[in-house]
């Protein structure tokens, strides 16, 4: 039997359905089931944040999908190319940074990349190189060995590395964990810019409010299971609560009556914070409320809830 006929532009980057991994028990170290069953679909052209607590089972996603892991049951699409029927399509189409420092010592960025380049096919004439080398910033160490780089060095030649194929995924675990800085910054810059070009970039980090900015939607996985999935502004909706926190100049009056599903709490600042959840009550009926009550508004400030609330609330760690 044949394959069945692969799209040449596939509805998803990737596709994740029934995704399990099992690690196998060693030693003093007993069975794992890490990924118990994951359906996913990560559409093409997003900058896709995959986020949970340490040991949730991302680096083994990412890691399975890089082909660095083999899964134990499901089935893995990489732009549209089922990995066990076309290992070869699905390997070229993605590019991994993966979260491990895996560099060899002796070889100079340059080579690194050349090698890697004839690893994945490249021919000579279809080799970026130099290019690579600007966009990562290492043109000035290009000839310098690998082992003499310092660790931000080592990292950007991690990136430089995944992208010598020109893949059309780009996957970073955790790439900015423990990075200056000006590397995160250089980091990011060049993920927008990738994507920018019609890259799909996929994303694991520690670093909630760097999810909350750079993706366009994020999965939350927790203990190998999907939690969530939706686009960030949907996800951070999620998080009911809105605060208006107003500052009255002084105000000592009695607290007015509110409309249903309003708190109200006086700070020890003397700001009084109301909290309503925003699908239920409009800010200017609270505002409205406080007027006709006559306190006076000599300031208000709106705090939001963050992906850092909904994490909390729907994995129960941080
Ligand atoms: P994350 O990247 O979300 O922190 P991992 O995918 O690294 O999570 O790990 C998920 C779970 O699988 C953890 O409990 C971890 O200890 C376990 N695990 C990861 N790699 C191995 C391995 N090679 N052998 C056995 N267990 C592993
Ligand atoms: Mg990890």
């Amino acid at each position: 039997m044949t394959a069945p006929p692969t799209p040449a532009v596939p509805d998803a980057a990737i596709r994740l359905t029934g995704l399990q991994k099992t690690y196998a028990a060693a030693g003093q170290v007993p069975a794992k089931h890490a990924l118990k069953g994951i359906d996913l679909a990560i559409p093409r052209g997003a900058i896709f944040g995959l986020l949970g607590p340490n040991g949730a089972g991302k680096s083994t996603l990412i890691n399975i999908l890089a082909g660095l892991v083999n899964k134990s049951a499901g089935r893995v699409e990489i732009w549209g190319y089922d990995q066990d029927v076309n290992p070869r399509q699905s390997r070229a189409a993605i590019g991994v940074m993966p979260q491990e420092l895996n560099i060899d010592p002796f070889f100079t960025p340059r080579a690194s990349l050349e090698v890697q380049a004839g690893l994945y096919g490249v021919a000579p004439r279809d080799r970026w190189t130099d290019e690579i080398l600007a966009l990562v910033g290492l043109t000035a160490q290009a000839e310098s060995y690998t082992r003499q780089l310092s660790g931000g060095m080592k990292r950007r030649l991690l990136l430089a590395k995944a992208l010598v194929h020109r893949p059309r995924i780009l996957v970073l675990d955790e790439p900015t964990a423990g990075v200056d800085i000006a590397l995160r910054q250089m980091l990011w810059d060049n993920v927008r810019a990738l994507n920018a070009q019609g890259m799909t970039i996929i994303l694991t980090t520690h670093y909630l409010e760097e999810a909350e900015e750079m993706c366009d939607e994020i999965a939350i996985i927790d203990h190998g299971t999907l939690v969530v999935r939706d686009r960030t502004a949907a996800l951070l909706a999620r998080a009911d609560s809105k605060t208006l926190v107003i500052d009255t100049g002084g105000w000592a009056g009695a607290v007015p009556t509110l409309p249903d599903g309003v708190s109200i709490e006086r700070r020890a600042d003397g700001r009084l914070a109301l909290s309503y959840a925003p699908v239920r009550v409009q800010a200017d009926r609270v505002i409205d409320s406080l007027r006709g009550a006559g306190v006076p508004i000599v300031d208000v400030v709106i705090e939001q809830p963050d992906l850092q609330d909904v994490f909390l609330s729907l994995t129960g760690s941080r």
